[in-house]
């Protein structure tokens, strides 16, 4: 039962294309966000019993139903959430051909076709945001976590290279490396990662906008220095995840190459901005970086675990993962090749690369450029119709995110105006603290698909939210 025979698993395949189509087609009339009932999803589950194998449809069923029944749809257009995309076509199309073939891509010669595609993304990616050609190298990851992983070890075994024999105790002193106080969360995660603690990262203050003080920044280099530390790197963001802030690229780089810092970006969602000429000019700077982080499961829409990091040095991630063995194939020993397990913290490894190709080599440059322009202009309908409604918008972007608070509604309303529009299954939308101190609501565009009646439906939903609150508050009080 590990294979079917062909009849049935034509039967198999129909069944799944046929789930696939009704979700995809149908999932405009789900709530956009399921109860969430612990004990019913345990026994749902529970109810599969592998003392009592179940036939294949069934499992399909089971899969489907669940699946259908227990997440947030973040395919559906009223999805405002957390540059969770709806999947591209082709990209699910892809991601099929993956499993069926079941490519391995640690060494080069086992699966040359997948190793070369994954090779020409780095190559164009690294293009588009500006990297010198001759000098381009990268690696597919899991997501922007690993590749923000990458960028530190990259950058650790840059400045200190006995740190790859030695770790740690190599170094004289404590590393330190700064990012804004806005950046993300998988820096200090990284650091605990890398051994050398979360206490190795400065968290730089933000100006009104959101974006790292490039003076607090140079401030805090030389205060460290004159404190005997070891600064290695700056770490600057190009669309954070709260707020759609992206640090001054240009000064920031300027600062980290007075004082020889590895200078990285994370642009894990805000790297789109690059597909789009208007918005091109928003990353300036980002062309100097000596790495980029880049997820394709966001603004480029492939399934999930896509994330790329890009640099411009063709020989840190050899230097960085090279751990030579005896078994892995040498069929391409004499190839001016690359295998990838010497160049990533994987090993055996799912070929990520081809939801991205295929994504692109049929929606095309011109494709996404189009994409991501109508979501951009979706954000600033919808930043312009919360104004119109009184809404106040608190963060400064022209990437689609809005956060905006009300005159006269507390923090503990606003949370229960956002926990009422995603109970209400309309629509989902979060809170989040802008600069550790001002709660506010937060809608992001991350669908290509929503359209203006879904921006309309979002402040209708809103207002529906805040006069139940606001009256809850009038009744109680
Ligand atoms: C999403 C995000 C990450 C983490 O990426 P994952 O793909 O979720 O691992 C890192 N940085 C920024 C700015 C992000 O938006």
């Amino acid at each position: 039962m590990l294979s079917l025979p062909e009849e049935p698993r034509q039967a198999l395949w129909q069944q799944v294309a046929q789930r696939v189509e009704k979700y995809l087609s149908s999932v405009e009339d789900l709530p956009v966000a399921p109860r969430l009932d612990v004990e019913s999803i345990r026994s749902l589950i529970r109810g599969i019993d592998f003392e009592r194998p179940i036939s294949p449809a069934a499992a399909v069923d089971f899969a489907a139903n669940g699946l259908t029944r227990h997440q947030v749809h973040t395919p559906h257009p009223r999805y405002w959430g957390l540059f969770n995309p709806a999947p591209t076509t082709m990209g699910i199309a892809a991601d099929t051909l993956v499993a069926a073939f079941n490519p391995q891509i640690a060494a080069w010669s086992h699966n040359p076709f997948a190793a070369e595609v994954e090779r020409e993304i780095v190559q164009r990616l690294g293009g588009l945001f500006g990297f010198p050609l001759e000098s381009i190298d990268g690696t597919l990851a899991s997501g922007g976590m690993e590749a923000n992983h990458t960028a530190l070890l990259a950058s650790l075994t840059d400045a200190f290279p006995a740190f790859v024999t030695e770790g740690v105790r190599a170094l004289e002193s404590q590393p330190i490396f700064y990012a804004s106080s806005e950046c993300h969360h998988s820096f200090p995660k990284a650091a605990r990662l890398c051994g050398i603690g979360m206490n190795a990262l400065r968290h730089v203050p933000v100006d009104g906008n959101l974006r790292m003080k490039a003076k607090a920044l140079e401030q805090q280099i030389r205060t460290d220095l004159d404190a005997g530390m070891l600064p290695f790197a700056v770490m600057a963001t190009a669309g954070t995840t709260n707020a759609g802030a992206i640090d001054q690229l240009r000064a920031v780089s300027e600062i980290a190459h007075r004082y020889g810092l590895w200078f990285h970006v994370d642009a894990a969602w805000g790297g789109g901005a690059a597909f789009v000429p208007e918005l091109r000019p928003l990353l300036d700077g980002i062309e100097r970086a000596d790495s980029i982080t880049f997820d394709a499961h966001k603004w480029l829409s492939v399934p999930m675990g896509a994330g790329v990091f890009l640099t411009r040095h063709r020989d840190i991630l050899h230097r960085t993962f090279r751990v030579p063995t005896a078994y892995m194939p040498k069929d391409a020993g004499d190839l001016d090749v690359v295998d990838p397990h010497l160049h990533t913290m994987q090993w055996s490894r799912r070929f990520t690369g081809l939801k991205i190709f295929l994504s692109l080599a049929v929606a095309g440059w011109q494709g996404y450029e189009r994409a991501i322009r109508h979501q951009t202009a979706m954000g600033a309908l919808l930043r312009h119709r919360l104004a119109t409604e009184g809404w106040i918008i608190a963060n400064h972007t022209e990437l689609p995110v809005i956060c905006f608070v009300r005159p006269g509604v507390t923090e503990d309303q606003l949370q229960a105006i956002a926990k009422r529009v995603v109970s209400s299954g309309e629509a989902w939308i979060s809170t989040t603290v802008l600069a550790g101190a001002d709660t506010v609501l937060r809608a992001c565009v991350t669908h290509y698909g929503t359209q203006p009646e879904h921006v309309e439906a979002l402040v209708d939903t809103l207002e529906k939210a805040r006069r139940a609150v606001l009256s809850e508050a009038a009744a109680s009080a």
